[in-house]
């Protein structure tokens, strides 16, 4: 079972030829009211890529208002299990997302209730068990939840966004040291080796296999349109490269990979098998726009990889 510990939000995308200055009021093209937050883009890719309901249990925090329950019932509609998510008084998350024509976008976020979840256990599953979590909640309930998941025996895995630009160094060091499977950007990764004091070298696949022999866990970070790198405590560093397509929106690719690599390891497949599904999966995620929109079923990542 894949237990997912994170934010949920609605996105109001607005789509406009240029960003409004200080005082400005400018008329969008077109809107649109999307789900997201990473918690449950996170989610809804492990549940396609799974292809099959009841494999995924998502644990986050809805508003007391119309869009908790429109929220819940799109996650249950993909074979989520709904009953971790919690209503709260405060309002739902929202994130608004202006894109202007170069492609450039601009995003203010309110984390509402998002920033009232809580870790609680006996919640994410035992040994055979993977929890997955990222940085858009309370930072102390994500590192919580990580203990109480090892405590229990589950696998934990943290995608380290966005982040955590205010965490001390010693927070940073005690939460990662609690992780079984640390993903990251290219800017999470210089982040996670600055907090532990690590002068990774000027290469990617020096800074990933300096810090998991550091943390003594797998390391994946995440490269854009140029792959992955694949770091183990004992020194072995993989790469796999992207899979070309044409790119029209790289929303989401992030949420896809994470979702997608849980759903190959609860699957049982070999750590090698679920990167290449996960790497397929975000690469179909760029030719579509939008996050959850976009993010595909476990047939088209079938037929990308035959
Ligand atoms: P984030 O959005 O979290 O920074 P990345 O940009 O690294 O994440 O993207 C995650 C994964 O999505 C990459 O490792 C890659 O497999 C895939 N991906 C991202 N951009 C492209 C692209 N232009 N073409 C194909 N795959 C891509």
């Amino acid at each position: 079972m894949i237990h997912v510990f994170g934010s949920i939000n609605v996105d109001f995308v607005f789509r406009m030829r240029r960003m409004p200055g200080p005082g400005e009021t400018v008329m969008a093209d077109e809107s649109l009211t999307l789900h997201g937050g990473k918690g449950a883009n996170q989610a809804v890719a492990a549940a396609r890529a799974l292809g099959r309901p009841g494999g995924v249990a998502m644990h986050g925090a809805v508003g007391d208002d119309p869009f908790g329950p429109v929220i819940r019932a799109a996650m249950e509609a993909e074979g989520i299990d709904v009953s971790g998510i919690r209503t709260v008084a405060d309002p739902t998350g929202r994130a608004v997302i202006l894109l202007d024509d170069t492609g450039e976008n601009s995003i203010t976020v309110a984390a509402g209730a998002n920033a009232r979840l809580q870790a609680d256990a006996p919640a994410y599953g035992g040994p055979g068990d993977l929890l997955v979590m990222q940085m858009e909640v309370p930072f102390d309930e994500v590192a919580k939840a990580a203990t109480i998941a090892r405590a229990a025996g589950c696998t934990v895995l943290l995608n380290l966004a966005p982040a955590p630009e205010g965490a001390s160094a010693e927070a940073m060091a005690d939460l990662l040291g609690q992780v079984d499977i640390l993903v990251v950007n290219e800017h999470e990764l210089a982040l996670a080796c600055t907090a532990l004091g690590l002068t990774a070298g000027d290469s990617i696949p020096a800074a990933v296999a300096a810090l998991a022999a550091r943390i003594g866990c797998r390391i994946i970070a995440t490269l854009g349109a140029e792959g992955v790198c694949r770091g183990l405590p004992g020194g072995d560093v993989l790469t796999l490269p992207a899979i070309p397509v044409d790119v029209v929106d790289t929303t989401g690719a992030g949420d896809t990979f994470v979702g997608a690599y849980a759903a190959g390891l609860a699957e049982g497949l070999s750590d090698e098998a679920a990167l290449q599904r996960a790497v397929a999966a975000a690469a179909l995620t760029c030719r579509k726009v939008g996050a959850q929109s976009a993010m595909p079923r476990a047939e088209e990542i079938d037929a990308l990889l035959a």
